[in-house]
């Protein structure tokens, strides 16, 4: 049987974080600095994604002149907008967008915002949403206009204990929503928020294009550390290799799920029995420090 996406995808993996701040929002460094630092730390691409507001100036941070052969620089922002039903905003990241997209009006809500960042080009996840208790019924209000939601923001795991959206995603592939999941920094540095997830991503080459093509088609995989080579589902298992893993575990709809666990494993075999009648399932392989990878869901 194939491998599912990205691992059946044509290219090679690139290394990203789609959503971080500078000094153009409420970050601490200046764009230049921020970009080094995860150039220097090996990733392949980054969007500075300041917040997209009247205080900061509306800023799309133009990056471009930092883009070269051998790193790409994404236009993007975290735009807001009103309401969700407990924040004043909705928090929104939008990658792809042009230097030029129009501030919001005083009659934008959060998912007209978002449709207008989707039309103009930009692959929009849903950020956070448990850092600010975004609902399921929050989000059913948006599907339409968004790609993806954030499965794990390390600024908020590390700041507030809140990076984890496994929740939204899952509430919502229940309902048949297919979106992907994306992990990210969402570094301001003001704390040690670097580093912590990010995205390896399947491209044919590193332009800007197919980068943004990649990340909405879903050819990509989160991780706050471990490395997934390969998952092919067959008639009963889901076979996977891996860096060294403590666990692997398929989750599907409710509470349906199975896993294997053992001591360094790099290739393992899940049972999908359990998961019969799920219409969709995501697999996490974890290390034995707690880290998880994180595939896009699958559905059957
Ligand atoms: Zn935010
Ligand atoms: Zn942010």
């Amino acid at each position: 049987m194939p491998s599912i996406a990205p691992f059946s995808a044509p290219g090679r993996f690139l290394r990203g974080n789609i959503h971080t701040h500078s000094t153009r929002s409420d970050g601490k460094l200046p764009v230049e600095e921020v970009i080094r630092t995860y150039r220097n730390a090996g990733y392949d691409f980054l969007s500075v994604t300041d917040h997209f507001l009247k205080e900061f100036d509306f800023p799309v941070t133009d990056t471009r002149a930092f883009s070269d052969d051998d790193f790409t620089m994404l236009l993007g922002a975290e735009v807001h907008a009103p309401r969700t039903e407990v924040s004043d905003i909705w928090h929104l990241v939008a990658v792809g967008l042009p230097l030029d997209f129009a501030p919001t009006t005083p009659d934008e809500d959060g998912p007209a915002l978002a449709a207008r960042a989707k039309a103009a080009g930009a692959f929009v996840g849903i950020a956070h949403p448990g850092w600010y208790s975004l609902s399921l019924s929050d989000a059913e209000t948006l599907v339409a206009h968004a790609h993806s939601v954030e499965i794990y923001n390390h600024t908020c795991q590390v700041m507030h204990d809140r990076g984890h959206g496994a929740y939204l995603l899952d509430g919502l592939l229940d309902k048949g929503h297919r979106l992907t999941a994306y992990a990210c920094d969402d570094a301001h540095f003001k704390a040690v928020d670097f580093g912590g997830g990010w995205i390896e991503l399947k491209a044919e080459t590193n332009s800007a294009d197919d980068i943004l093509a990649a990340l909405k088609a879903g050819q990509f995989y989160s991780t706050q550390g471990p490395r997934i080579d390969d998952i092919r589902i067959e008639e009963n298992h889901l076979a996977v290799r891996c860096s060294p893993a403590a666990r692997v575990l398929v989750t599907g709809q409710g509470y349906l799920s199975s896993h294997t666990s053992g001591t360094a494993m790099t290739r393992a075999s899940v049972d999908l029995a359990p998961l019969k009648g799920s219409p969709w399932l995501r697999v996490i392989v974890t290390d034995d420090m707690g880290r998880n990878a994180w595939s896009n869901p699958v559905w059957r």
